[in-house]
């Protein structure tokens, strides 16, 4: 098995950047763009953060905000902060040394089992087995594992399948093989079994029951969140404040906001939203009813209303600044916001 999955692997891989490099930092930034992420999509993000930031020395000294722009529309945002801890912790305490070993590698902040694997075998060929959602698949299919890949037992299962299945004498190419295999060949629908180097091995395959696996425990149930943004703008100037600590996109910038957990009008959210502000009710004017949009989240689905109210001055709020609308594409935005400044590309253009 091991071996026909080698050489399969030898003339069906693409060739990518972080495979032509054995550099910790690179391996890690790309595994961690990679997570969530299709490759066509992290790709270009892989290479703007190499350009910029090519060792963990000049990525630790980068500021924040430039970190989080540059990771803007990739998504899960705790990534980027995670990266840029990391970045510091090493240059702070390793001296600039990014580890590659799967026990140093598990004490750093956002790497957890998979990466530490994927860097440690990659990096240094350390005898680690990967287990990222590809390759669960691929190890439930091909030995019909039972339990659901999401429940503790099951990923235990899974890991212990990928440990016996791991090639010890070339375990960097074994990972990256049967990432691809899930990638390339054993794909959620309608696998491509008739090209696959281990079709002759495969229970699923052997007992038509592909589509039995991998085993699931359903989902938690989807909440719905209904976000109100304010686009309060003057002549030259608009309002966008920070996102606090402790909420998604976090340290992201956003226009005024009322979120709830049930739907309401734009008015009746905007007299909320002045109430909790202090402001006689609709004395700035009443705001103009804009973009609405469906933004998907793991757990959660947000419907977002964007309003637009044009003022002559800007009112003091509490949590949010002026800036300059000229400026506004300099501070990192969650997705839906920078969708809206595309489709709106006037209100970046001060005094239009
Ligand atoms: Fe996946 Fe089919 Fe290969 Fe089995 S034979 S590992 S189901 S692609």
């Amino acid at each position: 098995m091991q071996r026909a999955l080698l050489q399969w692997y030898k003339t069906a891989k693409r060739e990518l950047p972080w495979r032509q490099t054995t550099d910790p930092y690179k391996i890690w930034l790309s595994e961690v763009i990679l997570q969530q992420t299709r490759v066509n999509q992290g790709l270009p993000y892989y290479e703007r953060f190499i350009e910029k930031w090519p060792n963990v020395q000049t990525l630790a000294q980068a500021d924040l905000q430039d970190v989080l722009k540059m990771w803007q529309g990739l998504g899960y945002y705790t990534r980027a902060r995670n990266i840029h801890t990391t970045a510091n912790w090493v240059f702070k305490t390793l001296d600039g040394k990014f580890p590659s070993t799967y026990n140093e590698l598990i004490q750093l902040k956002g790497i957890g089992p998979y990466i530490a694997a994927a860097i440690a075998s990659f990096s240094s060929n350390e005898a680690c087995a990967v287990n990222d959602g590809n390759v669960s698949r691929v190890l439930s299919r091909l030995f019909e594992v039972k339990d659901a890949i999401n429940s503790h037992l099951g990923k235990k299962n899974i890991q212990a399948c990928a440990d016996a299945f791991l090639n010890l004498k070339n375990p960097a190419d074994h990972n990256q093989a049967i990432m691809e295999l899930g990638a390339l060949i054993c794909l959620p629908k309608n696998p491509n079994c008739l090209q696959c180097p281990l079709q002759d091995f495969c229970l699923a395959f052997q007992h038509q029951s592909i589509d039995q696996y991998p085993k699931k425990n359903p989902k938690t149930k989807v909440q719905h969140k209904y976000f109100h943004y304010f686009v309060i703008y003057s002549k030259k100037e608009l309002l966008i404040g920070k996102r606090s600590q402790q909420s998604i996109w976090q340290e992201l910038f956003e226009f005024p906001l009322l979120s709830s957990d049930s739907e309401s009008t734009v008015q009746v959210a905007f007299q909320t939203f002045s109430k909790q502000h202090g402001w006689e009710s609709l004395a700035l004017g009443i705001p103009i009813i804009d973009t609405k949009y469906r933004h998907i989240l793991t757990h959660q689905i947000l419907h977002i209303q964007f309003s637009l109210l044009e003022v002559k001055k800007l009112p003091l709020l509490e949590n949010y600044q002026k800036i300059h609308r000229l400026d506004i594409h300099k501070y990192p935005v969650p997705r839906p916001i920078e969708r809206f400044l595309e489709e709106n590309l006037w209100l970046s253009q001060a005094g239009k």
